[in-house]
């Protein structure tokens, strides 16, 4: 049923960036007709989603991958979550520390200073097959995995693949309060 549902985004979104590739190419002509036409068909399909904030390079490589995604594989990757300002992550930090009890219950949120989604080179996308997509081809833009909690958490990290960690906040109970 759900799969049904996913296929059936899939094509529609799909069909949208081929239809809109004509009309990209009079508005952005010099190689970008793909790219935008594809922005278009996915902007259609994740209205909500929101790239503000996003370093340039992050954002991107982003689209980029998303493009080569849909155009090449007819995959979708929609983001769920992209920047977040200081304050919400200390809320998000705060509501996770209250329901582990203490920073010795290793914390699976990180505070503001270490988020990548603070600053603004991080990403969360969806569905599961967009980010196993990702996972598999996002190191071509610098976007990897990296906890092995979170398959949806991806960085932009142009100096290469970071170590992969358990959960976020794993640095942090190593090092910091507790066990
Ligand atoms: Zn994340």
């Amino acid at each position: 049923m759900y799969w049904c549902r996913d296929h059936g985004y899939r094509l529609v979104t799909r069909l949208l960036a081929v239809l809109a590739l004509p009309v990209a190419g009079v508005v952005a002509p010099r190689g970008g007709a793909r790219h935008a036409a594809c922005q278009w068909a996915l902007a259609v399909r994740f209205p909500a989603e929101d790239l503000t904030g996003l370093t340039s390079a992050t954002k991107a490589a982003f689209t980029a991958a998303r493009t080569r995604a849909l155009w090449r594989d007819g995959v979708l990757i929609g983001l769920t979550s992209g920047y977040r300002d200081a304050e919400e992550q200390a809320r998000l930090f705060a509501a996770d520390v209250r329901r582990r009890g203490s920073l010795s219950y290793r914390p699976r949120t990180l505070p503001p200073a270490e988020s990548c989604h603070v600053a603004g080179t991080a990403v969360d996308v969806r569905p599961l097959e967009g980010a196993r997509w990702l996972e598999r081809h996002g190191g071509r833009y610098h976007l990897y995995r990296v906890y092995d909690n979170e398959w949806w958490h991806f960085e932009y990290r142009p100096e290469g693949p970071p170590p992969r960690s358990a959960h976020p906040g794993a640095s942090l109970a190593d090092t910091g309060a507790g066990r």
